[in-house]
């Protein structure tokens, strides 16, 4: 099995043969399809299964089309390393494109992270409260947002970031996809993916 399979746009294949993967991972196989159909996934995976690539690629292939330099794909972690290293995995796998990706989080100026927005991304990785932030002070719009990731949504609500999530939901268009990765599936994570996932296909790795 290879990557050629989910018949990707050539410059998202020429990022996926930079970063060197050859086979894609179960929850690739699983999830990319689903994903470019359209469908809402609930993933039950751990880091390390190649989760990252499983909803970027598709979300890349999506962005090709349609129009750029506007954000639509948000993807929210709940930490600065984790939203860092996915900012960092989407930045090689779309490195033969034009699309842009910018990581929002705290503890850091927000100029920077501003700036980046301003110049035009059609990709939001973000950690709550710098997101919720940057949209309260105009300059993040979700509005146009197509499809929305919750990554390690276990880790989110244990962190106590569930109210932000729901803030976070509340700006979203209501037409939209959404992924939602959790490495375990505890009563209160059920209910939120019951709440803003529609007619989802459960992936469990
Ligand atoms: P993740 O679970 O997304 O954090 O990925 C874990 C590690 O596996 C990262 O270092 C990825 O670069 C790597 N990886 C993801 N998918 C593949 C693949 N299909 N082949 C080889 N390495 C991969």
């Amino acid at each position: 099995m290879s990557f050629t399979q989910f018949n990707l746009h050539p410059q998202i294949n020429a990022g996926i043969e930079a970063l060197g993967y050859k086979t894609p991972t179960p929850i690739q196989m699983q999830s990319i399809p689903a994903i470019i159909q359209g469908r809402d996934v609930m993933g039950l995976a751990q880091t390390g299964t190649g989760k990252t690539a499983a909803f970027a690629l598709p979300i890349l292939q999506r962005l090709m089309n349609g129009p750029g330099k506007m954000v639509r794909a948000l993807i929210v972690a709940p930490t600065r390393e984790l939203a860092e290293q996915i900012n960092e995995s989407i930045n090689e796998m779309s490195r033969s494109t034009k699309l842009k990706s910018v990581a929002l989080y705290g503890g850091v100026s927000k100029n920077p992270q501003i700036e980046k927005l301003r110049q035009g991304a059609e990709i939001i990785v973000a950690c709550p409260g710098r997101l919720l932030d940057l949209v309260a002070q105009g300059v993040a719009d979700l509005s146009g947002i197509e499809v929305f990731v919750l990554d390690e949504a276990d880790r989110m609500f244990d962190m106590g970031f569930l109210p932000e999530i729901r803030k976070i939901t509340k700006q979203l268009p209501e037409k939209r996809q959404t992924l939602l990765f959790s490495a375990t599936m505890p009563a209160d994570i059920r209910s939120l993916a019951k709440d803003i996932l529609h007619d989802p296909l459960t992936i469990r790795i």
